[in-house]
């Protein structure tokens, strides 16, 4: 993989590099987002270094212009952070810049010096989702490099991680480069035991996860939605609670293909290496939480482990009062002396919160992907890391 990190100082002096970012982030939590305080250390080696800065990324999925998805907001979140002005680039259909009455961006991009400008919402044109070429070849001619520091976009084939390399010398920034070493950890040799804890609201987006690991994990820790659909694929009662009804006929398979020979259903909530929760906490028809014995067994296995991945809450920890499940695994890992990777947008943000302490901590790495660091785990080659090899 090419590396900003090795890219020599003459190839950045004066150069301009398109710096594909991920601000698909909701503004009020934009300032301590991991996203965003993750990129600054690659904005400020670029300008250090004497390069302009012209940030890409998008927004949601608008249909063609909608000034409620603009990237606007950030440039006063990124110019706080950055302690530095930010020039904002609006652009018309054409990609032609147009900033009021100063049409000629473009010019002033070509001109300014150690600047970072940051591009409107590229999902406003057509051409971003669909890796357009034609796009692609007109973005690149306002840099002279690219570098991708957004591995949370990078599971998606798009004019701004894919395409646009065939247009420029392309690297892996900071971020990139701490997700992709810190991530391939797991996938080459991971130290035994290997647990992976799972929750949250859906099991279709873990399956490719399970099925990468079935053979090399010791423990699938579930909770969550997931645990439900995998109750419900026993026709154990779930109530009310959240399900994937979709999925039972899958997560069934997994079960039964993992009982041990002679077992014919649950036993102890276990099947080989998945575990489920032996208790629950319910509230209105709707399971919630996982409960404390279940807390005390994840927790003693979390304990033995070496190695650990968590991806999604043990429950609807919104609410404070189902929040227990989720601290305890995460208090369990913070105790534990695994090698851990915390990914997933909610489970992220949850762990930090429960661990304000975390950064004392070298061996547990969070992980700003979501569904990409997904697709990354379940062995899936990623369209925007590809290029950059
Ligand atoms: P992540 O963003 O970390 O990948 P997911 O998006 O898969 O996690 O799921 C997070 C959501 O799942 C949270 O909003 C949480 O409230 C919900 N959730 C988890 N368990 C339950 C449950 N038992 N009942 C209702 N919601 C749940
Ligand atoms: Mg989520």
């Amino acid at each position: 993989m090419k590396f900003l990190r090795n890219l020599p100082k003459e190839k950045i002096f004066g150069k301009t590099c398109l710096l594909r970012v991920d601000l698909n982030i909701a503004e009020k939590e934009a300032k301590n987002s991991p996203r965003i305080l993750g990129i600054l250390p690659t904005i400020k080696f670029l300008i250090k270094n004497g390069a302009k800065v012209i940030l890409l990324g998008h927004r949601g999925r608008p249909n063609g212009f909608d000034k409620k998805q603009s990237l606007k907001p950030f440039v006063k979140i990124l110019s706080n952070l950055l302690n530095k002005k930010i020039y904002f680039i609006d652009f018309d259909k054409n990609l032609n810049f147009t900033n009021g009455k100063d049409k000629d961006r473009k010019k002033n991009v070509a001109t300014a010096s150690s600047s970072i400008f940051l591009l409107e919402n590229l999902r406003f044109l057509r051409g971003e989702l669909k890796n357009d070429l034609k796009l692609a070849k007109q973005l690149s001619s306002f840099g002279d490099f690219y570098v991708n520091d957004a591995f949370s976009g990078s599971h998606r084939a798009n004019v701004s991680v894919s395409a646009i390399t065939k247009f420029l010398p392309s690297y892996a920034g900071f971020l990139m480069e701490k997700e992709i070493k810190n991530l391939s950890i797991i996938m080459k040799n991971p130290k035994k035991p290997l647990t992976i804890i799972l929750g949250g609201a859906k099991i279709s987006s873990k399956l490719g996860l399970i099925n990468n690991f079935m053979s090399k994990a010791d423990y699938f820790l579930i909770g969550g939605g997931i645990a439900n659909t995998f109750f419900a694929a026993q026709n154990l009662p779930i109530g009310d609670s959240i399900n994937e009804k979709s999925m039972e006929k899958e997560a069934g398979k997994l079960f039964k293909n993992n009982l041990p020979i002679g077992q014919a259903g649950l036993s102890a909530g276990r099947a080989g290496n998945i575990i489920l929760p032996i208790d629950v906490v319910i509230s209105k028809r709707k399971i919630l939480d996982i409960g404390q014995n279940t807390i005390n067994l994840y927790s003693q296995i979390i304990k033995k482990s070496k190695t650990i991945i968590w991806n999604g809450p043990m429950g609807y920890f919104e609410d404070k009062k189902f929040a227990k499940g989720s601290q305890g695994i995460a208090r369990a890992i913070l105790k534990s002396r695994a090698f851990a990777v915390v990914g997933g947008g909610e489970t992220a943000s949850l762990f930090k919160l429960q661990t304000a302490d975390y950064k004392l901590r070298t061996n547990i790495f969070i992980s700003t992907g979501g569904g990409a660091m997904l697709e990354y785990l379940a062995g899936k080659k990623l369209p925007g890391i590809e290029v950059l090899q």
